[in-house]
């Protein structure tokens, strides 16, 4: 087996076991990102020059047999809106192509407390505003399962990265689905936590009533693992974390699998997963549909009851969606005024014509759509927004009704297969239609995750599982239950039509 999809207690049990080294293994990534890299387009810097260096000093470490961080051995990329002390964080705009990070965003300052290694900074959308990677300022990501399409987007970066094997994990945002939605097209898992359960210190706000960093992995054990890490922290400095009490979320697994093999329990027996009707009345292509049933196969033999429900609020979700991201997103975006922060216009004659030039320059041209809608809303469409903020309300009750009857819903991650360059940039609303599926769970603050669903000779498909506030253990749980389909899926084992 490729090291590269090994999980990360595997290559630890490996590094232990001297079956394996550091050095040796870190070098297998670097020359896949060699092969690989110019033709997927995943980064925006990368800082390779390091890590060889800290694979010898992991190594020597494990040659004194001092034990292993919860991350140690494993290599991680992160995406370019979340701040990495002294690297370029330019959130894929020109705005901020400059702009060096002051410190590391709490996530990243966890992730390598515990041993974690950064290969680089991952292209996305400018600002997280995108569904393609079309919108970034520098370049358009490739999906490692054909390199004819694109990976998704905003995180279209650590997706491809991940899919690639370019590390073990990557750290994402999402604020409507922008770590589900290129994790569906690119064939690797992503989740968005609960709203509050991992720090947002480090991240550059797009909609910070929903923005939330998230992750991208091979699989639910991985996923698990970096979770546990990045929850909280309890020193957070971001004044909307909900402290709470850390949970091990790789132990949980660990142990409904261990009693799962001893008692020969099922991974999902007394889980009731809802299917709520209204998801699937989106036309599905025909590949999605075929691995939606797939999914919903594989998690009834694990056990799971199935049932139907509805969310009748769901079809309201995209355009409120819309209107309070596009709104938080003029009063965030403000900062990039050429004066506190970013691009400065070389040429000007005032104060104002500094900020108009700056602006004018440094965004690009969805971005200046967003803004201007934004104030539009802001100005003259009031009312718009008090509706927004009516059926995000209905929508959460709608959530919690559901919660009821079920520990976790099941729907599709997006209606389509991963597309060409080109198919929908030139339409913000078919591009939009992309975010049908995750918006809802981003609206309500729920914690939602993509699996890879089936189809595993064709396009990578996404299955979504959305659960209760802070229900991440089940819904890890169900991640498992559905992953076990996707372990063919090899990138070079893809059979593409
Ligand atoms: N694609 C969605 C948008 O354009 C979601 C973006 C995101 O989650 N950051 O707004």
């Amino acid at each position: 087996m490729d090291n590269q999809r090994l999980t990360i207690q595997q290559i630890q049990k490996k590094l232990i076991d001297k079956k394996l080294s550091a050095e040796e293994l870190f070098k297998e990534t670097l020359d896949k990102i060699k092969e690989k890299e110019h033709k997927i387009r995943a980064f925006i810097s990368l800082t390779e020059e390091e890590v060889l260096t800290k694979g010898r000093a992991l190594d020597r470490k494990l040659q004194k047999g001092a034990s292993l961080g919860n991350l140690e051995g494993a290599l991680y990329s992160v995406k370019d809106n979340i701040m990495v002390k002294n690297l370029k964080c330019t959130c894929a705009s020109e705005m901020l192509k400059n702009f060096i990070a002051p410190y590391d965003g709490e996530s990243v300052a966890e992730v390598n407390n515990a041993g974690g290694i950064s290969l680089g900074k991952t292209n996305m959308d400018e600002f997280a505003m995108g569904s393609t990677t079309e919108h970034s300022a520098f370049k358009v990501t490739r999906n490692p399962r054909d390199y004819r399409r694109l990976a998704g987007g905003s995180s279209g970066g650590s997706a491809a990265a991940v899919a690639a094997g370019f590390g073990q994990f990557s750290l994402g945002t999402d604020t409507g689905g922008s770590i589900r939605q290129p994790a569906a097209l690119s064939g690797v898992l992503g989740i968005k936590p609960t709203y509050g359960l991992v720090s947002r210190m480090g991240l550059v706000s797009f909609a910070p009533s929903m923005d939330q960093i998230g992750i991208l992995a091979n699989n639910a054990w991985d996923m698990a693992r970096v979770l546990e890490t990045i929850q909280g922290p309890a020193s957070s400095k971001d004044y909307t974390l909900v402290r709470r009490k850390p949970v091990a979320y790789h132990r949980r697994l660990e142990s409904i699998v261990e009693d799962q093999e001893s008692k020969k329990e099922k991974l999902l027996k007394g889980i009731t997963i809802g299917i709520p009707g209204e998801f699937f009345e989106i036309p599905l292509e025909k590949d999605v549909e075929k691995a939606l049933n797939q999914g919903m196969e594989r998690l009834k033999d694990h056990g799971a009851i199935l049932i139907s429900l509805s969310i009748p609020h769901f079809h309201y979700s995209l355009s409120a969606y819309h209107v309070l991201t596009m709104v938080e997103a003029v009063s965030n975006l403000a900062r990039f005024d050429g004066v506190a922060y970013g691009n400065r216009a070389s040429k000007y004659e005032s104060i104002i014509d500094v900020v108009e030039k700056s602006r004018g320059q440094g965004f690009g041209d969805e971005v200046k759509r967003r803004l201007i809608l934004g104030n539009y809303i802001l100005s003259k469409e009031k009312v718009s927004l008090a509706r927004a903020k009516r059926v995000q309300e209905l929508l959460k009750r709608d959530f919690q009704k559901a919660f009821q009857q079920a520990d976790l819903l099941f729907t599709p991650t997006t209606h389509v297969t991963a597309f060409k360059p080109g198919k929908r940039s030139n339409s913000p609303v078919d591009m939009q239609l992309l975010d049908q599926l995750t918006v809802p769970a981003s609206l309500a603050g729920l914690p939602a995750v993509s699996v890879p669903c089936g189809n595993p000779e064709n396009l990578p498909v996404g299955g979504q599982l959305i659960g209760n506030y802070f229900d991440e253990p089940v819904l890890l749980r169900g991640a498992l239950g559905i992953e076990t389909l996707s372990e063919t899926m090899d990138p070079e084992q893809i059979k593409v039509r």
